[in-house]
């Protein structure tokens, strides 16, 4: 689950990261208040007017500005909220502003002393080990700086038995190129940074950048953060975070039903119970000469509620030109799905497109007959060749 930035930045002051103060606001009216807040809170008058999505890259695409007063507080806020903000993260349609964030302007005009690192925590799967990456070329993007200059990407591995150790924090700090104030403040920020990291139980905590003002403080300008879904039944706190608005409307349902869905770009849709038979499918589905219109694993114990969603679901995606349902009955009988299917098929009504279900394992043959008999258009298939050659039939129309 991803959360916005200024969510971010409030788990980091709990852990005591320093980062650049602001609220956020949904109307230009609220934003000028905010900016009032802010003004008391910090004493700038200057403030960053910052479109909250979940995407990345918005000082490219027109998402982060800067006011001078209060009027350009209002104007600006007045552009940007509501605004479809296209960055090189969020495809060519963009995504829709909802809310800004006003913040302290932490720049301070006219100083050159300032410095922009980049910082991130992430969990390194082939080492099994939590990794810090930092970088000298912050603010920028860091695949480019990745790509072009290797050797300006720091790595620090974090041995998860014994932590994160002084002696890391240190070393980062001095690779930064800082001393003085300004190193004990980063080995400070790193720390409270990875405490903030564990306990949520991220699998990404992204600064880019972290600031080194003109007074030598170190600071949290932006935050991106990823926390593990399979672990937000233990942070009620986190999980009401979540945006719902940002996140693909189909999705949102399927997890609201308990589906495994992930939507793809192809034409044929397809409904399996557990991962790896889902994975199989999709190959079946390529194989045949379509591409998946998604991933769907309905579970184990797949019922005709369950099987109804995943059909709604998939027949709201509107490139969908067939639906592949490829069910193994271990735990769920066959006859059982194959009566969720007709059901499902009945009470949705109006579809179109045709349909091949392939039952397998218990009561198998009663399940095939349940569909051959219901006199709608699906096709039943037992074998999962002749699945595949049913598709390609199909798409071959
Ligand atoms: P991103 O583009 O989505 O990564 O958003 P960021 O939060 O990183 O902001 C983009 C850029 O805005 C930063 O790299 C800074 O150059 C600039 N910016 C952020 N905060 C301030 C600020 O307080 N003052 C000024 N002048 N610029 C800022
Ligand atoms: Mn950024």
């Amino acid at each position: 689950m991803n959360i916005h930035e200024y969510q971010a930045k409030d788990i980091l002051k709990k852990y005591g990261v320093r980062t650049q103060e602001g609220i956020v606001a949904d109307t230009p009216e609220a934003a000028v208040a905010a900016a009032r807040q802010v003004n008391a809170l910090t004493g700038s008058t200057w403030f960053v007017i910052k479109a909250q999505i979940h995407a990345g890259g918005r000082g490219k695409g027109g998402g982060v500005k800067l006011a001078k007063n209060y009027d350009e507080v209002r104007e600006i806020s007045k552009n940007i909220i509501g605004m479809q903000l296209i960055t090189p993260q969020t495809g060519a349609e963009g995504k829709k502003v909802n809310k800004v964030l006003i913040a302290q302007d932490v720049y301070y005009p006219g100083e050159s002393d300032i410095k922009e690192f980049y910082m991130s925590i992430l969990l390194d799967r082939a080492s099994g080990q939590n990794v810090i990456i930092a970088s000298t070329e912050g603010g920028m993007d860091i695949e480019e700086v990745a790509e072009h200059h290797p050797e300006k990407i720091i790595k620090e591995f974090i041995d998860t038995r014994v932590g994160l150790r002084d002696f890391q924090a240190r070393k980062l700090a001095f690779a930064l190129g800082l001393e003085g104030n300004a190193f004990k403040e980063m080995v400070t920020f790193i720390k409270s940074l990875y405490m903030a990291y564990l306990d949520t139980d991220a699998s990404m905590f992204e600064i880019n950048p972290v600031l080194k003002t003109s007074d030598n403080k170190i600071l949290a300008v932006d935050g991106k953060v990823n926390i593990d879904d399979n672990a937000l039944f233990r942070h009620p706190d986190l999980a009401a975070l979540r945006d719902i608005t940002e996140e693909d409307p189909l999705e949102v349902e399927a997890s609201q039903n308990e589906l495994n869905y992930v939507k793809l770009d192809g034409n044929v849709g397809c409904m399996v119970n557990g991962a790896g038979l889902a994975m199989a499918t999709m190959d079946i589905i390529k194989l045949s000469g379509g591409e998946p219109a998604n991933f769907l694993d309905v579970g184990g114990g797949a019922n005709a509620q369950t099987v109804e969603a995943g059909f709604r679901i998939i027949l709201k995606d509107p490139n969908v030109k067939a639906i592949l349902i490829n069910i193994f009955g271990g735990i769920v009988r066959c006859d059982r799905v194959a009566n969720g299917v007709v059901e499902a098929y009945k009470k949705i009504g109006d579809i179109n497109i045709p349909i091949i279900v392939r039952l397998q394992g218990t009561n198998a043959a009663e399940g095939a007959k349940i569909i051959d008999e219901s006199g709608l258009k699906v096709v039943s298939a037992v074998v999962l060749k002749d699945a595949a050659e049913k598709i390609k039939q199909v798409l071959a129309k």
